[in-house]
């Protein structure tokens, strides 16, 4: 079919749904939004998000520019309405900063007996959520030298809460763009990054699902989409499998059809990890011919298969009530608290029998391994792949928020070291190089071990909480010996933490993408496929990067504010661990 009658098609069965290609279906496709998408508004209005689909395809069919290259403007008054007040307006996130093992030990036990959500930390500082009124407990169980060291991350924490839906004003600019016919180059042309109005905007399952379809329905040639099964609600949790050999039939007990798989959206509320993954699959998928060589070669050579969903209920729930929830959302012992950290859920390594989990706090492990329904789907699906299907996963990258790091195995244990130890470190230095290259912020590289509950008194060698068990990034290494495994934890390092504004999608997604890249071409290298005369092209050059720098874009981290002397603090006889909530 000509690729503009089949974009008619699509169009046609975006306006009547009825009509759609014979492609997964998710359920929740028939929940709908309204103009800032947010939780607790009863105007739904399905056809605003079709036309936003419409008009993405009419613009591709025409060759029409968006209305404006860039994100809309986040300038926002304070104008969050009085529900998001009442849920979030007596919270805040603090910053504290970490001096001494004393302190670090008692705002650990604290946030643990208070139930705190611990949003992220590192050995120099801890970001929890507190509700205000709860603030003179948490006081009264930290040291006097805690009480004047934190800072507030933001100052309305409603309002940025509110700011990440996307606005009324960004829909109607979406309204008016295809009727400017202002001539342009075709998008097929473009160079720069993909200017999709799917990516000015985090986007509802609404919105996420009939885009997959239609991305998989203009790319048929390379492009797939599948579902990997369904979650504990009954959604789909669709994946795009991408890549030229769909139809390859692998020969001889040594030949595989050797597979790269990126997932996003584990943890709910982490929303750059769902916007991000389906980034790198449109920008994959797009550019894929001769005017992309590397990207040809990535997809002539390997499948990648983006699951940008993992979560959907939870993502969903983000979506309709609380922006801020982590888990899933089946239930649990306690019927008031329901949901499992699937992070924390799969088989290897799994410590929910630790005696810490309760099923009310932000990380509950379940009662048994693979408990999260999710869980469970992504490993059948992974174990079915390479048992029946010929698959082999060279690597996979599990997309988180935030802190900039890209994190390698084992996560359940700093006692015991991956056997490829320094090819794994010497990939994720390239990915970190990668990221750091196309926008000039920079991404940390550690072991994911040490990113366990709390810190270690080296003097002692006594671990005060355990390492976290039962990961995703644990499982594809260990169990199915996946070489390159990595979860990567996305923008920022604090200013807005998971709460981080639209305007950074297209830039994280970017600087995602460019690592992917680096990725495929050191995986085609170390295949004897393809060779580079120079190994730092692989992961990019000095000279492509600092876009953000060149743009005036610059990180705000909170971090910076301090003073230099305190940087310098090193205590010798403790090592902090870092807290994270992955
Ligand atoms: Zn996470």
């Amino acid at each position: 079919m000509a690729p503009v009658l089949q974009s008619i098609v699509v169009l046609l069965s975006l306006v009547s749904p009825s009509i759609c290609v014979s492609l997964p279906t998710p359920e929740s496709t028939e929940v709908s939004h309204h103009p800032r998408h947010a939780p607790h508004f009863s105007d739904d209005r399905p056809i605003g998000v079709f036309r936003r689909l419409r008009n993405a395809v009419i613009e591709k069919i025409w060759s029409l520019p968006p209305k404006s290259s860039h994100p809309p403007s986040s300038v926002h008054l304070s104008n969050a309405p009085q529900h998001f007040r009442t849920r979030y307006g007596n919270d805040v996130v603090l910053r504290f900063r970490i001096r001494s093992a004393d302190e670090a030990k008692t705002l650990a036990d604290a946030a643990a007996i208070l139930l705190l959500d611990v949003w992220e930390g590192t050995d120099e500082w801890v970001d929890i959520r507190v509700a205000k009124d709860m603030l003179p407990s948490l006081m009264g169980l930290l040291p006097s030298s805690l009480h004047d060291s934190y800072t507030p991350l933001m100052h309305d924490l409603a309002q940025a809460v509110f700011d990440t839906y996307p606005t009324s004003s960004s829909t109607s600019e979406h309204d008016q763009a295809w009727v400017s016919p202002v001539p342009t180059h075709s998008w097929k042309s473009t160079s720069g990054p993909p200017q999709d109005l799917f990516f000015h905007d985090y986007q509802p399952l609404s919105v996420l699902y009939p885009w997959l379809r239609l991305i998989a329905s203009l790319f048929p040639t390379h492009a797939e989409l599948i579902s990997i099964g369904k979650s504990a609600e009954g959604r789909d949790i669709p994946a795009l499998r991408i890549g030229t050999q769909k139809d390859y039939i692998p020969q001889g007990d040594h030949d595989s059809r050797q597979t790269l798989v990126i997932s996003g959206g584990s943890h709910a509320r982490e929303w750059i990890s769902v916007s991000t993954t389906s980034y790198i699959a449109y920008s994959l998928v797009t550019r894929y011919g001769h005017r992309y060589p590397h990207v040809t070669k990535l997809l002539d050579h390997f499948d990648l298969v983006f699951i940008p969903a993992l979560n959907p209920d939870g993502y969903e729930y983000t979506w309709t009530t609380d922006r801020l929830w982590r888990k899933n959302r089946q239930s649990t012992d306690i019927p008031f608290c329901p949901g499992i950290d699937i992070d924390r859920s799969f088989d290897f390594g799994w410590d929910g029998h630790t005696g810490r989990d309760n099923a009310c706090s932000d990380d509950y492990a379940g009662t048994g391994p693979l408990g999260a329904v999710e869980a469970r789907i992504l490993s059948d699906w992974a174990r079915n792949q390479t048992e029946n299907n010929n698959v082999t996963f060279v690597a996979y990258l599990d997309l988180h928020s935030y802190s900039q790091e890209v994190l390698y195995p084992y996560s359940y244990t700093c006692d015991v070291q991956p056997p490829n130890l320094e090819d794994l470190e010497e990939v994720a230095i390239g990915l970190a190089k990668s990221f750091r290259l196309t926008n000039g912020h920079y991404y940390g590289v550690e072991s994911a071990c040490e990113g366990s509950i709390t810190f270690k008194d080296k003097a002692t060698s006594k671990r005060m909480q355990g390492e976290q068990g039962g990961s995703a990034l644990d499982f594809f290494y260990h169990d199915l010996q996946t070489k390159f495994a990595y979860q990567i934890k996305l923008r920022d390092t604090g200013t807005y933490g998971f709460l981080l504004p639209r305007s950074h999608i297209v830039p994280t997604g970017e600087e995602a993408y460019e690592a992917v890249l680096g990725l495929g071409r050191w995986l085609l290298g170390n295949h004897g496929i393809e060779k580079f005369d120079d190994l730092n092209e692989v992961w990019g050059t000095e000279e492509a990067g600092m876009k953000d720098q060149e743009q005036g874009i610059v990180s705000q981290d909170p971090v910076d504010v301090y003073d230099k002397e305190d940087e310098d603090i090193d205590p010798p006889s403790f090592e902090l661990r870092r807290r994270r909530r992955r």
